[in-house]
């Protein structure tokens, strides 16, 4: 039997890597033998094997606990909890009633992961094994056939072949854009010249979102594995991860990825016997948010000050260095192996047409079952809020029947969806139809107390402190809406501020150079679509 302790980041705040301790001390003194570690020197034959694993994805609940084979799910599990789980569990084979999980909405209890409706509803593909494998042993990885995929694409397919098999899957970048993954690499390829690089953009900073910095945790030898084979196809043998500061685990668990995989021969000189090399550092990042925009971080690696440049030239023809880089995001990279171990067809099974796969989100807010979830592009908000996320809450955290408000879609880039968007299928062309964008997927929900002003001041203020301030319209438009925001909350506005809200708004998007500014007028742009009447009561009221 197996128990697994989740170690992402949501449940170790919560204090599971007590809980693990309490899980290996207890099953010891009650004479269990343990397997601490799975591997191919290990003959698995003790009673239970006691591990960790990357974020379970269910954050409201933690710290999780899951039983297998039996697929129990514990939830909330306290040190003191674990005296129950060994003797009820682990010796006498039953679940342990009270940690259970139960809907706070049906009060129905559920004593199977794979039951509960927040993972029932979803299609774990990417984040298939974070949760469930150890991320910090690579023979885990390599027992569930990790590195085939990038040993495939080394030793059997052409950089042609890897390019045109990515592009036929229809992968599309998950960082925000969009743009399809293939096409990309298909246009670095032919770059001349002998030194080219991968980047792997791990700078994901947007207020609720956590898709990326869970799965380098959870999975970071998947990550590793699709850089690999991102530098096969475009015929590069270096490559950085960009990494976070603020994510330490992260950092800490693809450094080790990264060492594990050098030691083990798959990164180095010679890679699966094909000839070629492949090196790979870990970068952390130093903390602005504008070093997610892909020249600001190819800046940084260079040891510049993080700013945007304008484009052309595109990183393609001149990245990193001045050689043809390519720089894609964690989950987009982390969907790689799949395409290549399985084939392009197989991935095209599920998602939409334009839009084929699947998407992580973090779902946060007003949401009773909130974390990191993985959906088919084409799932609509309304299964993702109200079934996989248990519904809205009010501020007290007890279900709010008909209390939706809106959702933020994309973080601060993104904007706000409401209740006539529910039953849209969501994919990036849908989104972008209605002036929104996927982002990289933070979903934050907002119930009906909720002050959409506030919200748009909440995010304007995020983008002016991040703004690096290199060019005019940004640096001084984002201060000015700030200020205008400010004089709205505050009783000083009158009619007519609205008006130059949006005027600032259109130069702002219209004169920026980067991807920050252009986006950043979309809550305010967004909340005065479908929120105009809280902007002018506003006004009205505290006059
Ligand atoms: Fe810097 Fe803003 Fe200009 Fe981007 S748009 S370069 S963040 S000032």
């Amino acid at each position: 039997r197996r128990v697994i302790v989740c170690a992402g980041t949501g449940c170790v705040a919560n204090g599971s890597l007590k809980v693990y301790e309490a899980l290996r001390q207890e099953t010891e003194a009650r004479g269990l033998e343990v397997v601490v570690k799975l591997g191919d020197d290990c003959d698995c034959k003790g009673d239970v094997f006691v591990s960790k694993s990357g974020c379970q994805g269910f954050c409201q609940a933690g710290p999780l606990v899951t039983i297998e084979p039996e697929d129990w799910l514990y939830v909330h599990v306290k040190p003191e909890d674990v005296a129950d789980i060994v003797e009820q569990t682990l010796i006498h084979d039953r679940p342990v009633k009270r940690l259970v999980y139960v809907d706070p909405a049906s009060h129905e209890a559920f004593e199977q992961t794979h039951e509960i409706p927040f993972y029932k509803r979803q299609q774990r593909v990417v984040l298939a094994e974070c949760g469930n494998i150890d991320p910090e042993d690579i023979r885990e990885y390599i027992a569930r056939g990790g590195y085939a995929a990038a040993k495939r694409a080394f030793k059997e397919m052409q950089p042609e072949q890897v390019c045109e098999e990515v592009l036929a899957s229809g992968l599309r970048g998950r960082g925000g854009g969009g743009f399809p993954t293939g096409r990309k690499w298909a246009l670095t390829l032919p770059e001349p010249g002998e030194k080219k690089f991968v980047i792997c953009n791990g700078d994901e900073g947007d207020p609720g979102a956590f898709m990326d910095r869970s799965l380098m945790e959870g999975n970071p030898h998947r990550v590793l594995e699709g850089i690999m084979i991102a530098a096969r196809a475009i015929g590069a043998d270096e490559a950085y991860v960009y990494v976070r500061a603020e994510y330490p685990l992260a950092v800490q668990r693809i450094r080790k990825a990264v060492a594990d995989a050098e030691e083990a021969g798959i990164l180095g000189e010679d890679v699966f016997d094909s000839g070629r090399n492949m090196t790979c550092q870990v970068m952390e990042g130093a903390g602005a948010f504008v070093c997610g925009e892909e020249t600001a971080l190819m800046a940084s690696i260079e040891g510049l000050r993080g700013m945007p440049r304008p484009k052309p030239p595109f990183p393609a023809q001149s990245g990193l260095w001045g050689k043809p880089t390519v720089i894609n995001n964690v989950e987009t990279l982390a969907t790689v192996p799949l395409i290549i171990a399985e084939g392009s067809g197989h991935y095209r099974r599920l998602g939409t047409a334009g839009s084929p796969g699947t998407k992580t989100f973090a779902v946060t807010g007003h949401v009773a079952n909130t974390g990191l979830i993985e959906v088919p592009f084409g799932t609509t908000l309304r299964e993702i809020i109200f079934e996989i996320g248990g519904g809205v809450i009010d501020n007290l955290g007890q279900v709010m029947p008909d209390g939706f408000k809106a959702v933020q879609i994309g973080g601060p880039s993104g904007g706000c969806l409401i209740a006539e968007h529910l039953d849209m299928p969501l994919d990036f062309d849908s989104v972008k139809g209605i002036g929104a964008m996927v982002g990289s997927g933070g979903l934050v929900v907002m119930n009906r107390d909720t002050c959409m002003v506030k919200i748009a001041h909440f995010f304007m203020r995020f983008t002016q402190n991040e703004s690096c301030g290199k060019c005019v319209p940004c640096r001084e438009g984002t201060k000015q809406m700030l200020w205008l925001l400010e004089d709205i909350m505050e009783g000083r506005a009158t009619a007519q501020t609205l008006e130059l809200l949006e005027e600032l708004a259109s130069a702002v998007q219209l004169g920026s150079l980067c991807g920050l500014g252009k986006t950043a007028p979309n809550p305010v742009l967004s909340t005065l679509r479908y929120f105009r009447s809280e902007y002018e009561a506003h006004i009205v009221q505290k006059r």
